[in-house]
């Protein structure tokens, strides 16, 4: 098989197997053949990782920091060289176009590395006089053993960007990609280890959800970020709280997306497609509610039909194919399974509705007009290629009816009045908002959740609060006045 890797594991610098997990079958989802055959870690494979881990974390935390970011960014240089070859990887583990997977995957985790590898070097504390000549200063210290649990959606990257921020701390890290797509993680530890990562910094350990569950509960474990579903949240924040652990969640949404009568058409319509359908929809921060004022409502429509004719759905590894297969038959039962209730719900299906007849997970995209607001298509996250499009007539509205749900993790505006667009984004309950764009991720802005969609931010200079605390040293420069 072209993409078995050599082994299932990846701890203390080296492949490990332990053919006594449970058998892994990774699918490509564009024809549904298995390209390759893991198995998940048995409690033997979780010892050795943490205990590589923890080994490991002294002696990285006392490099310096230009040493840690050296590394990093040497790591960030051998991504960007091997792109095509990761990105034909990460095509066959999601299923995602080849056209994607070079610009959104590898890249991205490179420049995560890249980005917290230059941080690295300048991570530092604090002096702060008290007068009298007392002063406190603050050290910057790691937290510890990190483990990172991964979704499906975006495999390299989420590797990265919890491994980068994590690493260039001083931390050392354990990860456990989605069983569904365990392929990639191998490769980011291998590259870390080839720009000079010592054994044990980052490893990577395979396993359904019970592997995870026994990673955030040890007592090795200082911190646990994981990006995933709010019920996989809701246990990981619960398990991590007995032990007093740091937690990141990078959690799921229902992200709302105004339209209003003023906007520019076309951007809009952009905007609800790569806030949609790109990664065929499988993308946490989606609006795939799309509120769009009445005047323009059947313009928009339209206009979003046409430019949906020209998707090109088929072989993700086409470079001129731009809507590829879901990750899974499974997410793609739950998709159509949405799209009948929508149906049955009383939605008019504007676009697509049906799975496509060929081999592997294709659904079509799909608009549905006239949602209203407690339609089950409106409050759920689907995870799948289905766009919500709301009617509706004032500001005030609009602002009360996209903040009305549990989730808080994106929502974008497409206006061309100005103090308009900033007053709606001052409104937003949400963690990542958009003017005039939707769905961009780069590693110099903090991304998160509010609400149910998260705890704490990833990328930008706040994620190193996240992956480090700090150790404050008051220093007494005269002698000690006690009461008696
Ligand atoms: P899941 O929540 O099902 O799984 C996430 C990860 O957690 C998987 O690796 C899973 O393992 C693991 N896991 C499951 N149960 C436990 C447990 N009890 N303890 C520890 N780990 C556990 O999410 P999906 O993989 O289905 O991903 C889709 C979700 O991720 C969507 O809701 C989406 O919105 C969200 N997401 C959020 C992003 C963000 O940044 N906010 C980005 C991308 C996705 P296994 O797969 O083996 O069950």
């Amino acid at each position: 098989m072209k993409f078995q890797p050599r082994a299932s594991h990846f701890i203390d610098g080296e492949y490990i197997e332990d053919t006594n997990g449970a058998a892994i079958e990774v699918i490509y989802p564009a024809t549904g053949e298995v390209i390759a055959r893991l198995h998940s870690a048995t409690p033997a494979i979780v010892e050795q990782a943490l205990n590589s881990a923890k080994n490991a974390q002294a002696a990285w935390a006392a490099l310096s920091g230009t040493e840690r970011g050296r590394i990093l960014r040497r790591a960030s240089d051998i991504m960007r060289e091997r792109n095509y070859d990761l990105s034909v990887l990460e095509t066959h583990d999601t299923g995602k176009p080849i056209q994607e997977t070079t610009v959104a995957d590898a890249t991205s985790g490179a420049d995560a590395l890249e980005y917290f590898g230059g941080l690295a070097a300048s991570l530092t504390g604090e002096h702060i006089p008290l007068g009298g000549g007392d002063f406190v200063y603050t050290i910057r210290e790691a937290l510890g053993v990190c483990v990172g649990i991964g979704a499906w959606n975006y495999p390299t990257q989420i590797a990265c960007w919890k491994g980068a921020p994590a690493l260039a701390c001083g931390n050392t890290m354990v990860f456990k990609p989605s069983e569904t797509t365990p392929l990639s993680a191998l490769k980011v530890a291998e590259i870390l280890v080839e720009a000079g990562a010592p054994k044990g910094v980052y490893n990577v350990i395979q396993g359904y959800g019970d592997v995870g569950a026994s990673l955030v509960t040890d007592p090795r474990v200082a911190k646990v970020s994981l990006t995933g579903s709010v019920p996989t949240g809701r246990k990981v924040y619960a398990a991590a709280a007995d032990g007093m652990k740091h937690v990141t969640m990078e959690l799921g949404g229902k992200s709302p997306m105004i339209v209003f009568d003023d906007a520019d058409i076309e951007n809009a319509v952009s905007g609800a497609i790569l806030g949609n359908f790109y990664s065929s929809g499988q993308v946490c921060s989606n609006g795939t509610r799309v509120f769009v004022q009445k005047g323009i409502k059947e313009a928009f429509l339209k206009r979003l039909s046409e430019r949906l004719d020209h998707a090109k759905i088929g072989d993700p590894m086409d470079e001129d194919v731009s809507f590829g297969p879901m990750v899974s038959e499974n997410q793609m039962n739950i998709a159509l399974g949405y799209i009948e209730k929508g149906k049955a719900e009383g939605a008019r299906l504007v676009y697509g509705g049906e799975r496509i007849e060929r081999d592997g997970y294709f659904v079509q995209p799909t608009v549905f007009a006239d949602v209203t607001d407690n339609m089950t298509i409106a409050r759920e996250e689907i995870f799948g290629p289905v766009m919500s499009v709301l009617d509706f007539e004032t500001e005030e509205e609009v602002m009360a009816r996209a903040n009305d749900t549990e989730f808080g993790l994106a929502a974008g505006v497409f206006t061309n009045d100005l103090t308009r667009a900033h007053r709606i984004v001052a409104g937003f309950e949400a963690g990542t908002c958009y003017i005039n764009t939707y769905n961009l991720a780069p590693v110099e802005a903090p991304f998160g959740g509010s609400k149910m969609s998260g705890v704490g931010r990833e990328n930008s200079k706040l994620a190193i609060n996240h992956f480090s605390e700090m150790k404050t040293v008051y220093v007494s420069m005269n002698d000690v006045e006690a009461p008696y």
